[in-house]
């Protein structure tokens, strides 16, 4: 096998396994497409002692540890992984490359899908956010908005609410129940329903939503729920469960059913933090060391008694 694990994404997950993985001295492979999902965002947030860095800061830093401990990092895709046999995998990379496996960490991340508002997509990571722990502190007390329209949306607004007192729910006609009415009303959300036709910018800034009705909102800033799409096409074709609502499944250290496929981060939890996806990565890589310590011991028996 030319490594012990593969690490398929460099991001904030994979790397973190990858730092676990070699200093734990196994051979670790990191092949990374290059677009962790917070690249469009200046800084990062919440991750204690790195609190603002630049996302790709974060990443470079976490390279130059992992190539510190013998780890070999490319760029490029992970294009097929299939099963060699009992022993590991093997996997195409974008560059030609196949290589072998013994063990094989998925760390790919997610895709977040955009409502296909006009002027929305421009201004995402800038004043169009999607989550208010990474930067609502950014944009306290100032006029915020939140783009409805599924109902986890209504509940969304009243935890923006949070970092704001002017915080407006956009919403289809019709759409609110009398009780999320009156809890949004009890909070002072404001509600504006109707269908949302574009978002309007200003010298370079978030100045308004415009309605269908021609109404225009001023807001300094919009949350948007995004769809997240787990980048899992590797994992599906190495027969991972994947439950009913699309993400596949795994135990808390990142296991599969399929013996030898971990996973770590927004690939399998949209819910995770950069922090959290680290932490991931790291409980994984522990536990997948053990699994190698497992089967380096019952080879080396095998070994001993084949030498009587
Ligand atoms: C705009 C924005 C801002 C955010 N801000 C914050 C913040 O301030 N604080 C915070 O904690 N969280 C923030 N997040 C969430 C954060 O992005 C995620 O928690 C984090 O990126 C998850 O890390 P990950 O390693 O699971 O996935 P990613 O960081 O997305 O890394 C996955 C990597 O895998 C690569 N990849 C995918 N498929 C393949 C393949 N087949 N072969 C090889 N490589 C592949 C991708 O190119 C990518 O480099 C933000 C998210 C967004 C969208």
């Amino acid at each position: 096998m030319d490594y012990d694990v593969l690490v398929v994404g460099g991001g904030a997950a994979g790397l973190s396994a990858a730092l676990v993985l070699t200093r734990a001295r196994r051979k670790v492979l990191v092949a990374d497409a290059g677009s962790p999902r917070n690249a469009p965002a200046s800084h990062m947030h919440g991750f204690l002692s790195r609190d603002g860095l630049p996302p790709a800061e974060l990443l470079s830093l976490g390279r130059k540890e992992v190539e510190g401990y013998g780890g070999e990092i490319t760029a490029g895709t992970v294009t097929e992984l299939v099963p060699a046999g009992s022993s590991g995998f093997w996997a195409l990379l974008s560059d030609g490359r196949r290589v072998s496996t013994r063990h094989v960490l998925v760390a790919t991340g997610l895709k977040d899908e955009l409502p296909d508002v006009p002027g929305l997509a421009d201004r995402w990571a800038r004043d169009v956010l999607h989550c208010p722990y990474c930067h609502g502190y950014e944009v306290r007390d100032q006029q915020l908005g939140v783009l409805g329209g599924s109902p986890e949306t209504v509940r969304y607004a009243q935890i923006v609410r949070q970092w704001a007192k002017d915080v407006v729910l956009f919403v289809p006609a019709g759409f609110l129940t009398t009780l999320q009415r009156s809890e949004l009303v009890a909070r002072s959300i404001g509600l504006v329903e109707g269908n949302v036709s574009r978002i309007l910018v200003e010298d370079d800034h978030l100045h308004g939503i415009e309605m269908e009705d021609n109404r225009v909102i001023l807001r300094d800033a919009l949350f948007v729920p995004p769809r997240f799409v787990p980048n899992n096409d590797l994992l599906v074709g190495l027969g991972c469960d994947i439950d009913e609502t699309g993400w596949a499944v795994k135990d808390g250290t990142g296991r599969t059913a399929v013996q030898g496929v971990w996973i770590a981060g927004n690939v399998a939890n949209p819910r995770a933090q950069v922090i959290t996806a680290a932490g991931e990565g790291s409980a994984a890589a522990i536990a997948i060391n053990a699994e190698l310590v497992g089967l380096d011991i019952r080879s080396a028996v095998k070994a001993f008694n084949m030498g009587f």
